[in-house]
């Protein structure tokens, strides 16, 4: 086991520390960890015109984007609050920023029926994809969005689909590898929402594929195109060749406790000796956190999953800023460890996660307080085959 100290820099910390567990050299992300830097990205956040302007990728000036995603994955800002603070906007601004968020909460319901399983196609097996393109590395589209992303950790929705679509559908491969790379990349990095994307993309999740094209870079990224040597022989001029699509069954469980944890908070009549929180809850709002104010709190970096994972430096960055904040205000320990030995016979409290590696965990080692996740939408019993009719049948829990 390692423990942290946050009091030294993040530069100091990750090479001392994270190097051998990532892909890259120590790297800020372009959106920095902490609660107070949510709180002010929310207070500054204007969605005017968010509808027109969302899909815009350069010049960077004219995105409509929030960049508030790597808060919400993380639980700093809850999609609730979101919610309400868009109510002073434009209807159709509003109506169309929620609709994302809606999105997001769609992938972690998802996340939380299909979970290891959305490593496979989901609803449509996507078969020959058989137009390979050799020149990818010379493609400054490809190119540009893949340096933004290792340089900053983010990209607008419009690029990640070029760049699913590209690697899935016409430069093929197995489409994994490319999701992983993303995932391993990006701040906001989540299997919820990035396997989502993908299968969107992919049309494993509809059975429509989105095709990429340069179509799509002239419409919003001309520049692009512009400076690319392929210009005139572009080697995604046309739309992918045909993709078969078939029907597939994807076997689940709907219980809605083994899918979503508890409704209510799990007490126990005996006292918790710490909180323990995770990459999914680190906002000041945290269920367990708040309820036990006094408590000392412990994160648990796993070295084991850092280890196969090999995400970025940028991505430990934001985690330590948001722990040094939290160090700020409570008494915190942040080790690298397993956390499956680490809360091994300990008395803890948890906030509930939606994701296999929470459950595992806590499958061996019972939190004696687990507080429900925050969510937008109740939990359902069913499995949501669309978007769309998963939309029909929700409720909402404002
Ligand atoms: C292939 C692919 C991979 C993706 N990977 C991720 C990921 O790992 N993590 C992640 O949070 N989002 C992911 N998304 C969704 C979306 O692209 C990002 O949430 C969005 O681009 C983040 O930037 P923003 O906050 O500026 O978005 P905005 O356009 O300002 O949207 C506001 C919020 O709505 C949510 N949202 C917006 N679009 C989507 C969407 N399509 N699906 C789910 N939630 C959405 C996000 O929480 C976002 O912060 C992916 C989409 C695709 C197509």
């Amino acid at each position: 086991m390692s423990l942290i100290n946050l009091k030294l820099s993040n530069e100091e910390i990750i090479n001392s520390n994270f190097l051998d567990l990532c892909c890259d050299k120590y790297t800020e992300p372009l959106i920095r960890g902490g609660q107070s830097n949510a709180d002010l990205a929310l207070h500054n956040l204007d969605i005017s015109n968010y509808a027109k302007l969302r899909n815009n990728v350069y010049p960077k000036s004219k995105r409509g984007s929030s960049y508030l995603s790597a808060y919400i994955r993380h639980g700093l800002i809850d999609l609730k609050e979101v919610w309400k603070y868009v109510e002073k906007f434009k209807y159709e601004d509003k109506t169309k920023y929620r609709d994302e968020l809606l999105w997001q909460e769609f992938s972690r319901h998802l996340y939380a029926i299909v979970g290891k399983k959305s490593q496979n196609y989901l609803n449509y097996s996507i078969n020959s994809i058989n137009s390979k393109n050799t020149n990818t590395e010379k493609m400054n589209c490809i190119n540009t969005v893949k340096k933004e992303l290792e340089e900053t950790g983010y990209m607008v929705n419009q690029t990640r689909m070029w760049f699913a679509s590209h690697f899935s559908i016409r430069d093929g491969g197995d489409w994994n590898n490319y999701e992983n790379y993303m995932f391993k990349h990006l701040v906001d990095g989540s299997r919820f929402a990035n396997r989502l994307g993908w299968h969107w993309v992919m049309g494993s999740q509809t059975g429509k594929v989105y095709g990429f094209s340069k179509f799509q870079v002239q419409k919003r990224a001309k520049k692009l195109c512009d400076e690319c040597d392929l210009n005139f022989n572009c080697p995604i001029n046309d739309w992918p060749e045909s993709i078969e699509i078939t029907k597939k069954n994807i076997d689940v469980v709907t219980d809605v406790y083994k899918n979503f944890g508890p409704q209510e908070i799990k007490t126990n009549n005996k006292n918790p000796d710490f909180v323990w929180i995770t990459a999914e809850s680190l906002g000041d709002d945290d269920p367990s956190m708040k309820y036990f104010s006094n408590l000392p709190v412990v994160f648990i970096f796993d070295k084991k999953l850092l280890n196969s994972l090999k995400i970025s430096t940028k991505r430990i960055n934001f985690l330590l800023d948001c722990l040094k904040e939290i160090s700020l205000k409570r008494d915190l320990t942040v080790v690298i460890d397993d956390p499956l030995i680490y809360l091994k016979n300990k008395l803890f409290a948890s906030t509930f996660a939606p994701v296999p590696k929470y459950k595992k965990i806590t499958k061996i080692n019972k939190p004696l307080y687990e507080f429900p996740a925050q969510r937008l939408v109740q939990p359902i019993e069913f499995y949501p085959n669309s978007f769309s009719s998963w939309k029909k049948r929700i409720k909402l829990t404002i």
